[in-house]
């Protein structure tokens, strides 16, 4: 029996709408949940997506990725590279699959929410397979991060991060549910598929592969990249809504939401890939640097999809790029300094040959990171663990979680915050986070970061400890210096004279 050919009956097979006689169309489609911005169902006929499947070939691909992924790993399986791998690319695989693997869950309920609220059709039609997408992103990461759990109960993580109150899984949470549950379909496709995944899930899943290629974990590489692969698709879900939505006069709130998108997503990318890129792979095996990835995959990606588009660079495009050169140094430092907290262990990653590595990517980084690094290590060799552990935690940011990332020796001060009538004074890491609290304040007031609750009396004991406890992250789970300061060492007796920097102060040097 002939076949007709998909392009001649697509349009018909996926346009499902149809006029409601029982309800209206606001209780099918109400725009809390389907669309903040108000077009009609006609207004959202236009919308095309570049995409166009079949449910048939939708299964063939998917099962052919999956036997790919899946035969890698199977005949890699008693390769022990991770048993021989390098402690900061053991790190890199705890933190992807903690971090990531259950943010793969909350998308499957996104894309869900998109593929029954979306008013076009063409947009459910995607998200019905973003959401069998997200599902095998959860799965197939699970299963990869389960074999390693017999050899670091870090990797217990992979499941256990979500469901607990870890400072990153309450920013994480945080995050999601203000980019992708608690927003209207529309929106949702703005904030998830165009400012998320197509615009920053290359770095994490391609820079990292590349990496995890050249360190030769090619299993760790095929999962990830066979899950860009799926990205790479139901990305493309946002750009078609928002032609709709300017052609139809909404490109100021179209803009503001990628404004407020792109600004979370960088926050927390640099919290993460940036340390992982830049400090946890092994220098011989460094593909480029973060700046350099950040530069290749998201300003030049990101500015062109934006100008083919007919939208401007958020308003804060000058302050990201010299964040660029900054943020994640801070970021990692901090994360170091609160190692206990973490679900991996991260190397400093600041031996000399680091040092000269990180002084060429970024000039100025010793006279800045460098110098605060001396003081560290100086503590570290001394045994000063009064020092080289916090005492109490950091001002986190009322928004994107994370603590803020000032340049050292810079004059740093908290200088973002605002007072909302309830009796409490929010903290933001940056302009752009503290505009991102004006928009809406509603939304994000009464958010208590781990810090907040600290404060709150909600841990207890109030000390270090019972915050420990409190982010259900056991001893035996909690990250140390992945070298056991063997940096530290080296470092000293290259140059002896480094003992000699004033102590600086890391909790408000930051
Ligand atoms: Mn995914
Ligand atoms: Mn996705």
């Amino acid at each position: 029996m002939a076949l007709l050919n998909r392009s001649e009956w697509y349009d018909i097979a996926r346009d499902t709408n149809w006029t409601p006689s029982y309800v209206g169309v606001e209780d099918i489609f109400p725009d809390e949940m389907s669309d903040a911005f108000g077009l009609s169902l006609d207004q959202w006929n236009a919308y095309d997506e570049p995409f166009k499947i079949s449910y048939r070939e939708y299964v063939q691909v998917q099962s052919r990725k999956d036997a790919d992924a899946y035969s890698v790993k199977a005949a890699l399986a008693r390769s022990n590279f991770y048993d021989n791998a390098h402690p900061g690319w053991q790190s890199i695989l705890k933190m992807h699959f903690g971090a990531l693997v259950l943010l793969e869950y909350n998308a499957v309920i996104a894309e869900a929410k998109m593929a029954r609220f979306a008013k076009a059709p063409g947009m459910r039609n995607m998200a019905t397979f973003g959401s069998m997408d997200e599902l095998r992103h959860a799965q197939i990461q699970l299963y990869f991060a389960h074999e390693n759990v017999s050899k670091s109960r870090q990797f217990d993580w992979a499941i256990k991060c979500f469901h607990t109150q870890n400072w990153a899984a309450v920013a994480g949470r945080a995050m999601i549910d203000d980019l992708c549950l608690g927003r209207d379909a529309a929106t949702m496709s703005i904030m998830l598929t165009f400012a998320l995944e197509q615009g920053f899930t290359n770095l994490q899943f391609l820079g990292l592969a590349a990496d995890a290629a050249e360190v030769g974990d090619y299993s760790f590489s095929n999962l990830i990249s066979s899950v860009q692969t799926d990205e790479a698709r139901h990305a493309q879900i946002g750009t078609a809504a928002l032609k709709v939505l300017i052609a139809n006069g909404k490109k100021e709130q179209a803009q503001r939401a990628v404004d407020i998108a792109f600004w979370r997503n960088w926050r927390m990318f640099m919290t993460l890939t940036g340390p992982a890129i830049d400090y946890l792979t092994p220098l011989e095996k460094r593909h480029q640097s973060f700046k350099e990835f950040v530069h290749e995959f998201i300003v030049a990606q990101f500015e062109r999809s934006l100008e083919d588009l007919g939208l401007d660079k958020p308003w804060y495009w000058d302050l990201f790029l010299r964040t660029v050169d900054y943020f994640h140094h801070s970021g990692h430092l901090e994360l170091w300094f609160v190692r206990q907290t973490l679900f991996w262990n991260p190397s400093a990653g600041v031996s000399p040959p680091e040092r000269a590595w990180l002084e060429e990517k970024y000039p100025g980084w010793g006279e800045k990171w460098g110098r605060m690094w001396d003081v560290v290590g100086q503590n570290a060799i001394e045994g000063r663990d009064d020092k080289v552990f916090p005492k109490t935690f950091p001002v986190l940011c009322n928004v994107c979680g994370t603590s803020s990332g000032g340049i050292p020796y810079n004059g740093y001060h908290q200088g973002h915050w605002t007072d909302h009538g309830d009796g409490r004074r929010y903290y933001f890491c940056s302009a752009p986070c503290k505009w991102i609290f004006d928009v809406d304040p509603k939304r994000y007031l009464g958010h208590l970061s781990i810090t907040d609750r600290l404060l709150a009396g909600q841990i207890l004991p109030p000390t270090v400890e019972g915050a420990l406890q409190y982010m259900g992250i056991h001893p035996g789970e909690r990250g140390a210096d992945a070298d056991d300061y063997a940096w530290a060492h080296q470092c000293a007796a290259v140059s002896p004279s480094q003992t000699k920097v004033p102590h600086g102060n890391l909790a408000t040097g930051l």
